[in-house]
C-alpha cells in the first residue's frame, strides 16, 4: 500500500498529459475508434474542468461494442493500474455522444480512493453529483441543464421508511442520489462558511492530491479529515456523523429557493436575487 501510494503521488507530480490507451474488446470500424476518441477527450476534459487537471496519469479504457448507437454498462477499476469498461453502441456518432453522462460518471471515480463497501454511497455520490457540474463547468452542457438534472435526481437521494443512514442503506436511490445529496449540502455548506472562496472542488482536489486515487483502498475517516483539512471547515465530518446512519431528508425545495433555482413545467431558470444565489453561480460557472 505505501508502495503503490509513493509511486502514484510521484506521478502526479509530473502532471504531463495522461497517456490514455483505448482497446476493444472486438472487431471495430476506424469510425468508431475515432468516435470513441473524441467521446474520451471530451470526459477527460469535463473531469480536468472540475479538478484542475486530469486526475491520473495514465488510463485504459476497454470497450465492448454492441449493437446500438449508446453508451452503457460502465465500471471503473483500480486494481493494477487505472482501467474503465465500458459498452459502446457500433453506429455511435459524436452526436449520439454529445450529452453523453456515463464516461465522465466513471472517470470521476479514478480521482477518489477505493473505500469498503458499506461507504460505496460516496464515490457513487460524488460521481453523480459532480458529473453535470464537471460538464457545465467545460461547457459541454449549460448551468440551466446541469441544476435541471440535479433537480430532477436527487429526490430519489432520499430516505424511504425504513432507512437507516447512508452507512446501512444499499439501495440504488440512497447510493447514487443519497450520496449526491450529501455532496450537495457540502458543497454549500463548505461555501457558506468559506464566503464562498472554497467548495466541495477543493475537498476532492486534496484528497487526490494527497494520493486518493482509485488505485488506493482507504478507510473513510481518511477522505474525510484530508477533505476538511483541504477546505479548512469540518463540513464533510459533520454531515457524515449527522447522516451514516440516521435517515436525513434534505430540505431540497428550500434549498432550491436559497439558490435562486426554479423549475416551471421542466423548464429552468435563475433567481440572482436569492440569497445563495452567489454560491449556485460559484458551482456550475465555467
Ligand atoms: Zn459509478
Amino acid at each position: 500500500m505505501v508502495a503503490v501510494f509513493a509511486m502514484a503521488a510521484k506521478g502526479f507530480a509530473q502532471a504531463a498529459e495522461p497517456a490514455v490507451e483505448i482497446s476493444f474488446t472486438a472487431e471495430a470500424p476506424p469510425e468508431l475508434r475515432e468516435v470513441a476518441t473524441r467521446w474520451t477527450e471530451r470526459a477527460k476534459k469535463a473531469v480536468a474542468a472540475y479538478y484542475g487537471e486530469f486526475t491520473v496519469d495514465r488510463l485504459r479504457i476497454r470497450i465492448r461494442p454492441k449493437a446500438g448507437r449508446r453508451a452503457s454498462n460502465g465500471t471503473a477499476f483500480g486494481w493494477r493500474g487505472p482501467l474503465i469498461t465500458v459498452s459502446l453502441g457500433r453506429d455511435a456518432t459524436d452526436n449520439d455522444l454529445a450529452n453523453d453522462w456515463l464516461l465522465t460518471h466513471e472517470m470521476l471515480h479514478l480521482g477518489f480512493p477505493s473505500l469498503p463497501e458499506r461507504h460505496h454511497w460516496l464515490e457513487e455520490g460524488i460521481s453523480t453529483y459532480v458529473e453535470p457540474i464537471a460538464r457545465a463547468r467545460a461547457k459541454q452542457m449549460t448551468p440551466e441543464r446541469a441544476w435541471q438534472d440535479l433537480v430532477e435526481g436527487l429526490p430519489q437521494g432520499q430516505p424511504e421508511s425504513g432507512d437507516r443512514g447512508l452507512d446501512n442503506t444499499h439501495t440504488w436511490g440512497r447510493t447514487y442520489w443519497g450520496g449526491a445529496l450529501f455532496c450537495l449540502r457540502a458543497d454549500v455548506e463548505i461555501r457558506k462558511r468559506t464566503k464562498n472562496i472554497k467548495g466541495l472542488e477543493h475537498a476532492l482536489r486534496g484528497i487526490r492530491a494527497a494520493g486518493g486515487t482509485i488505485e488506493v483502498d482507504w478507510p473513510i475517516e481518511r477522505a474525510i479529515s484530508i477533505g476538511d483539512q483541504s477546505t479548512g471547515v469540518p463540513v464533510l465530518r459533520e454531515l457524515y456523523d449527522e447522516m451514516k446512519d440516521s435517515p436525513v431528508a434534505v430540505p431540497l425545495d428550500d434549498l432550491w429557493r436559497q439558490l435562486g433555482i426554479r423549475m416551471s413545467k421542466g423548464v429552468i431558470s435563475f433567481d440572482d436575487t436569492a440569497p445563495l444565489a452567489q454560491i449556485r453561480h460559484a458551482i456550475t460557472q465555467p
